[in-house]
């Protein structure tokens, strides 16, 4: 739990800094998880194990066995709480089984002018995609929140203040991810059915609280790390990685990039926006050179056969 907690967000300004490939906060200290929990491999040889480096100190062997399952332990529960395919501690909606959908999904807006940029983007291919937005932006711009609705987009609840849940009470959980869900009904007029959890962080009541508030929690799994300073054809890059690799595997792609940022409105996503057009063209153009339809979805695609399904290591 140490290194989880040394791996808290409190370094990375926006976006989601909990990435696919590892625990990551900037050049801050993490956890590194790769296809599970993973801790280092002991060397080989006299002195390369627990036990030979008990023989060759002073360090009780029981004290080491004793620190090696409390690091298991933690790697364990931080695999359980961040990575964010896993279905340990709740059913999340990541994708289906149809490597030709793929849903685009927005977080941490609305916010200006980027969010409107967006609008028309899709608007222009005709591509419907999912926003889980931060409740206390909602209050700030609500008409921003209506025009993406009106635009026909799937809008879900980001919690109010985009906390780090794992680390909150029970009842700031509840509060965090009602009054999201206030803010987002007193904006569009209709309740919200759909729930990301920031940074991707949650514990078993964290998504047993959203679902008693009705929401369904959604997870990702490709990313463009677009809260880093990158060019978009980066962005770009990195999406397409997490796009191969889950069709590779025949999974659907469920693509988590921002439009906002968390910290503040007017957050510079207009790199995110170039990517969004290129992904949409490079997706279109190489389905269409395999004769397939490249079929852009929601999660509520995936709502009724992706539940307690892992699509991503
Ligand atoms: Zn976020």
């Amino acid at each position: 739990m140490t290194e989880l907690l040394q791996c808290l967000p409190l370094k990375c300004t926006t976006g989601e800094q909990l990435e696919d490939s590892g625990f990551r906060c900037g050049a801050g200290t993490h956890l590194r998880q790769h296809g599970g929990p993973s801790h280092p491999r002991p060397a080989q040889g006299s002195f390369g194990t627990l036990e030979g480096m008990a023989r060759s100190s002073s360090i009780p062997g029981t004290l080491l066995a004793a620190g090696g399952a409390a690091a298991l332990a933690a790697g364990a529960y931080a695999y359980a709480a961040m990575w964010p395919a896993s279905q340990i501690f709740g059913r999340c909606v990541v994708a289906g089984k149809n490597p030709r959908q793929i849903a685009l999904t927005f977080d941490d807006g609305p916010n200006d002018p980027d969010t409107m940029h967006l609008l028309d983007v899709l608007a222009k291919n005709d591509v419907r995609a999912t926003f889980f937005m931060i409740g206390r932006f909602v209050r700030q711009r609500p008409e921003l929140a209506r025009a993406v609705a009106a635009a026909g987009h799937l809008i879900g609840n980001h919690t109010m203040t985009h906390p780090l849940l794992p680390l909150r009470s029970r009842r700031a959980v509840r509060q965090e991810i009602g009054d999201c869900n206030a803010a987002l009904e007193d904006a569009l007029g209709q309740p919200v059915q759909w729930f990301r959890p920031p940074h991707g962080g949650r514990r078993p009541d964290v998504l047993r609280t959203a679902r008693e508030l009705g929401l369904t929690p959604v997870m990702w799994n490709a990313m463009g790390y677009d809260w880093k300073p990158i060019a978009s054809q980066t962005i770009v890059q990195n999406v397409m990685r997490g796009y191969r690799k889950n069709r590779t595997r025949g999974f659907g792609t469920n693509v988590l990039l921002h439009d906002g940022g968390q910290q503040c409105l007017g957050q510079d996503r207009s790199r995110t926006v170039a990517a969004t057009a290129h992904l949409i063209a490079t997706w279109r153009d190489e389905l269409a050179r395999r004769g397939e339809l490249c079929e852009f979805v929601t999660p509520e695609a995936w709502a009724e056969t992706s539940c307690g399904r892992i699509s991503t290591d």
